[in-house]
């Protein structure tokens, strides 16, 4: 098997796509659920291990009730010296930026409709130091973030500038 080929490179944000910022994935095995584009399924069910809604076995804290979460999966275009080009953020290197979790800031994008698009805003000119992992799987076109550090000092991760943004307390 083929070690993936790892680059550490200087980059701005160019534009992300906000229409997408996340996807759902099972609670229980963590495969990716089937999912419309915006709403959750009506009814989740997990192809892999078979949980579905009615499933009464809940294996963590109670809290852990809901069979799908969101995990954070953003397209990135970002500039460097010599091109534009578009990466994938997942969840790990995206809560970086976010400050939060993908579930989080879903609860938020609910209560505040334009709260994607203004991440965006807030993240066009960011300055990032990403390393990026070559796509193993021939089928992934894009380049992945596998960790990234925002290069500006003070920086603040999108959620906290929404929060100002929005008027609300950091504790809701
Ligand atoms: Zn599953």
């Amino acid at each position: 098997m083929e070690a993936d080929k790892r680059t550490t490179t200087i980059c701005t944000v160019f534009a992300i796509d906000h229409t997408a910022l996340y996807y759902s994935v099972c609670s229980f095995c963590e495969r990716t659920l089937p999912e419309s584009n915006t709403a959750a399924p009506s009814v989740p069910h997990c192809e892999h291990c078979n949980f579905t809604r009615n499933t009464t076995a809940v294996p963590h804290h109670g809290s852990t009730s809901n069979p799908s979460k969101r995990l954070f999966r953003v397209l990135m275009s970002v500039a460097t010296e010599t091109k534009v080009s578009v990466v994938v953020v997942f969840d790990r290197a995206a809560r970086v930026l976010f400050g939060c979790s993908a579930q989080h800031f879903f609860d938020f994008a609910k209560l505040h409709p334009f709260a994607a698009e203004t991440t965006g805003k807030i993240l066009e000119g960011e300055m990032l130091k990403v390393t990026l992992s070559k796509p193993k799987n021939g089928n992934a076109q894009h380049h992945r973030v596998v960790s990234v550090v925002p290069l500006k000092s003070g920086f603040r991760p999108v959620i906290d500038t929404l929060r100002e943004v929005y008027g609300v307390r950091a504790d809701c």
